[in-house]
């Protein structure tokens, strides 16, 4: 049997990690099983949908290459589907007509409050053999219920949750219909489902209440539920449910602050599942190690920092000429206008101390654009002590061969002629060039940023 997942949000408001991590697991199960990952969009709350969020998705998706196979189907454009299930079910006696009014439900929900029961609708519309339904009212459109099993549960092994198990007196006849005969949520979940041959679902908890009622649909129409894994909630650094309220970013905005997709797959991967003590992994290892049986049971929670350590991680052993690529997504105009040897050899010089390649951008910047060194440190390390040293350090660059080697030497020749340490030498040299102190060894700095921009910068008024 092939694997077939699929990936299913709501266009309403924009894509968050705790969102996206519900597309990346089905994606990766679906991947790593040769089968099929399916893109869903479920739009029918017209009021809340938007292209915009559509786009969002997509755009998160692509960044992130969590591929669709097929796709993306939306539940708007299969409504004469619904109906055409709706009528067939409607023939086969398993859903009737209900005309009790919002009024009448209402009461009966009040009473069952102040009977401290549970409130649920009390099958007065419901056809039995031998009853008598009530006469039908003038003017009243019904709305749809399915006839819910009576007796017996609803029970399945959960691949996060293990078994669950609900007793069908727990669920009433759920309303599958409007009265204008717009089919309601879960009964298109079920027929895109069972349309699409989705064989595992895999979804946040927050739909755990649903399955039994999509499980009975399903059975209704004489076909098997497909397996169920329901992925615990991701929390934010408060401890919340992750929410736009509650400060969470869109995922393209990872993206812009300079987050690889491969860190943000291992990271996004590990917040939720784990492969022993894994850490840090490349996608194809994930992709070889997921499975759904090492899913974890309880809240992630997300943590920045963490998250920031994870890049750095990526960004130290990504190649550098694929560095560059990455730095194209946040800085366009510095890849496009410099020459892409000369960026990898930056990255490769950077990589290890940056943790995004926001980062990476802006020391490659210092080589292209004129540096501004701040003022104290100019004060602290640009002493007149060091001036003549730094003029000596200039002359000789003027004309010895352009090498780390031939630099090294004229560094090294300063020092024995003035008597200066290294860092004496080395700290004032670092900001003039690049702005600050803190910089990988001189004689690479010296190298990349070329002769003429050196000269330029060691030259003292
Ligand atoms: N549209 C639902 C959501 O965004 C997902 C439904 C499902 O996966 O079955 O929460």
């Amino acid at each position: 049997m092939q694997v077939r997942t699929r990936f299913a949000p709501s266009p309403t408001g924009f894509i968050h990690l705790g969102n996206i991590r519900s597309a990346l697991y089905p994606w990766a199960f679906a991947r790593s099983k040769k089968g099929v990952f399916i893109l869903r969009i479920e739009d029918t709350d017209v009021e809340r949908s938007s292209q915009e969020a559509v786009d969002v998705i997509v755009e998160g998706m692509d960044w992130l290459g969590l591929t669709h196979d097929e796709g993306p189907f939306f539940q708007m454009q299969r409504m004469d589907r619904y109906k055409e299930v709706l009528a067939q079910m409607k023939e086969q006696g398993l859903v009737y007509p209900c005309y009790m009014s919002v009024e009448a439900l209402d009461a009966l929900r009040e009473q069952q409050k102040a009977d401290k029961e549970k409130p649920r609708y009390d099958g007065t519309w419901r056809p039995e053999p031998g009853k008598t339904l009530p006469p039908i009212p003038e003017g009243v459109k019904p709305v749809m219920r399915f006839k819910n099993p009576v007796g017996g549960s609803v029970v399945w092994e959960d691949k996060v949750k293990g078994r669950i198990e609900i007793s069908n007196d727990e669920l009433d006849d759920l309303v599958i219909a409007r009265p204008d005969g717009t089919p309601t949520y879960n009964f298109c979940v079920v027929v895109d489902d069972l349309d699409m041959n989705i064989t595992h679902v895999i979804r946040g908890d927050d739909h755990v209440n649903n399955t039994p009622r999509q499980i009975n649909i399903f059975r209704a129409l004489g076909k098997e539920p497909p397996v169920y894994a329901h992925l615990p909630t991701v929390l934010n650094e408060q401890g919340e449910k992750m929410s736009k309220r509650g400060g969470a970013k869109p995922v393209t905005q990872y993206r812009d602050e300079g987050y690889l997709p491969d860190a943000m797959v291992n990271y996004l991967a590990r917040l939720g599942w784990s492969h022993g003590d894994e850490e840090i992994f490349s996608r194809e290892q994930f992709l070889q190690w997921f499975d759904l049986d090492h899913l974890g049971k309880s809240a992630a929670q997300f943590d920045e920092a963490k998250l920031r350590w994870v890049n750095a991680q990526h960004i130290k052993s990504t190649p550098d000429e694929q560095l560059v690529g990455h730095l194209r997504a946040v800085r366009p105009a510095l890849v496009d206008g410099h020459d892409r040897a000369h960026l990898a050899r930056i990255c490769a010089l950077f990589k290890d101390r940056c943790d995004t390649t926001v980062a990476l951008a802006d020391w490659a910047e210092k080589f292209y654009q004129p540096v501004e060194a701040n003022s104290q440190e100019l004060a602290k390390h640009v002493t007149d002590g060091v001036r003549p040293a730094i003029s000596m350090l200039a002359k000789l660059l003027e004309t010895c061969a352009w090498d780390k080697a031939a630099i090294t030497e004229s560094i090294k020749e300063v020092l024995r002629a003035t008597g200066l340490k290294m860092p004496q030498l080395a700290m004032p040299v670092r900001v003039l060039l690049l702005g600050t102190a803190q910089t990988p060894s001189l004689d690479s700095v010296i190298e990349l940023c070329g002769r003429e921009t050196v000269l330029a910068r060691l030259r003292l008024e």
